[in-house]
């Protein structure tokens, strides 16, 4: 593999897909070497065929809103790659939604899913519609329209959706009851659902759970642990609530929390009810965080600034990509800064991981740190499939099980002859090599 050619190609042909050239630039450095010394994957052309998505449906979602105006929206379904399993990723619903974006995290899906070891293949969708703002009529509206189109592509053995920024669990729901409608089938078609028609304990503390569990593993490596450190998060969302939420549990004290109008700055830790604070504020139906200080006086509210100048042992992206940029990068590093694990996808810009990784710290991608989400999606999936639900506890204990293995897959992968592990590497080649063992096993599909 040539991986000058393969970009330069890919640049033509999808010219101004920032992200998504982005994304597949990221894991082509990391895997060449393993792929290059593997030559049946040249020529069965694994790379070729697997950076270009299976399918892409793109559709037109028009919906009424309360005062009776016709609004028309963008929807998408980018189904990337289904050699270990049946399609599976979020949808997101945010006004910057584009192709580039859903192509890059269509592309990181298929790296992410294999790193779970369930089986699942890579997708993602969503629409440039945005829920802030709306009524739960105009949602709702929005969403039977979107699934209108998108229930002839997606089904319990084809491609399972379920949330991501902007998709919580009413928006779960309404689009499951349109998809049962439509089908007349009360199957496992989403995941994240609601409690009493199908959904798993822990799936909405997923993420950031088993972020934390991750980070965990990372600083068992120093003989270190979260006890006592202090903690910058980003976002204010499911992401950011689960890991606030885990990381207190533990002894952390999280200090940060930001949307994006600024950041908040809480010296005495955001914990107990100011985490469930973070939900009110979340389903505020505003964007900002800023109400934060007026109902915790002793924290302070810093306009159109990120959360990166705040001084923290750990850092940890939960909002959304490239939210933490080379600037911040070297901010992170002169305060001392010792771990930067992100829960967010691609969090960090290439020039931040550039630095963290020159500067030997702990830091590791959001395909493997946030992977917790989808394996619990996965976790749903069985639950389905098996007409039972399990206890909370065995659901978290599977979810610990995962995060831990990915974790030590990253190490196998990534550990250089210094004893440095790094985890850009380790799980791109990991992820890897189980979706391309798969396709050379189907043949040229
Ligand atoms: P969420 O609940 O909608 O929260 C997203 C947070 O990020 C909100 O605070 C949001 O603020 C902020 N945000 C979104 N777009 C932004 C932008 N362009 N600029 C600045 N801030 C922005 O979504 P989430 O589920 O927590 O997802 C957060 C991140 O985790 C995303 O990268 C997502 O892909 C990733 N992730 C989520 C899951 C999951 O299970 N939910 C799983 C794996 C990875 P506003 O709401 O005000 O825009």
């Amino acid at each position: 593999m040539n991986v000058e050619k393969i970009m330069t190609d890919l640049e033509k042909k999808h010219p101004g897909e920032l992200e998504y050239l982005q994304a597949v630039r990221e894991v082509l450095d990391s895997i060449e070497e393993v792929y290059n010394s593997n030559p049946q994957f040249e020529t069965a052309k694994i790379i070729e065929r697997l950076v270009e998505p299976d399918r892409i449906l793109t559709f037109k979602v028009p919906w009424v809103d309360d005062s009776g105006n016709v609004n028309v929206n963008i929807g998408y379904r980018v189904q990337f790659n289904q050699a270990i399993g049946p399609y599976k990723g979020g949808l997101r619903f945010h006004p910057s939604v584009n192709l580039s974006i859903l192509k890059f995290l269509g592309f990181e899906q298929i790296f992410k899913n294999s790193l779970t070891s369930l089986p699942m293949g890579g997708a993602k969708g969503g629409s440039d519609f945005n829920p802030k703002g709306k009524s739960n009529a105009e949602v709702m509206r929005f969403c039977q329209s979107f699934m209108l189109e998108l229930w002839k592509v997606i089904g319990p053995e084809t491609d399972v959706p379920a949330g991501d920024i902007g998709v919580g669990g009413r928006e779960i729901g309404f689009l499951y009851g349109m998809y049962k409608k439509l089908t007349h089938e009360h199957v496992g078609v989403l995941t994240g659902k609601g409690l009493n028609w199908g959904g798993s304990l822990v799936r909405p503390e997923a993420t950031g759970f088993g972020g934390i569990y991750f980070v965990q593993e990372m600083l068992k490596t120093k003989g270190d642990d979260l006890k006592g450190k202090t903690v910058a998060v980003s976002g204010f969302g499911n992401v950011a609530w689960g890991a606030v939420l885990k990381a207190t549990e533990l002894g952390a004290k999280v200090v940060t929390i930001s949307g994006p109008d600024g950041y908040i700055y809480d010296p005495d830790g955001i914990s107990g009810n100011k985490i469930d604070y973070m939900l009110e504020l979340r389903s505020s139906n505003q964007d900002i965080v800023k109400p934060y200080s007026y109902e915790f006086p002793n924290a302070q509210f810093h306009q159109g600034k990120r959360p990166w100048e705040a001084k923290c042992d750990i850092a940890l992206p939960c909002a959304t990509q490239n939210e933490l940029n080379g600037d911040d990068a070297k901010l992170l590093i002169k305060n001392g800064t010792k771990l930067v694990a992100e829960i967010s996808n691609m969090g960090c810009t290439p020039e931040a991981v550039e630095m963290f990784i020159e500067h030997k710290m702990l830091f590791a991608p959001g395909k493997a740190v946030n992977a917790g989400g989808v394996a619990t999606s996965g976790l749903e999936m069985t639950q389905n499939s098996m007409k039972l639900n399990w206890p909370a506890k065995e659901v978290d204990d599977r979810l610990h099980h995962i995060m831990t293995s990915i974790h030590e897959s990253c190490i196998k992968h990534g550990k250089d002859s210094s004893g440095y592990v790094n985890y850009v590497k380790g799980a791109n080649i990991a992820g890897f090599i189980k979706v391309a063992n798969a396709m050379l096993d189907q043949g040229v599909i």
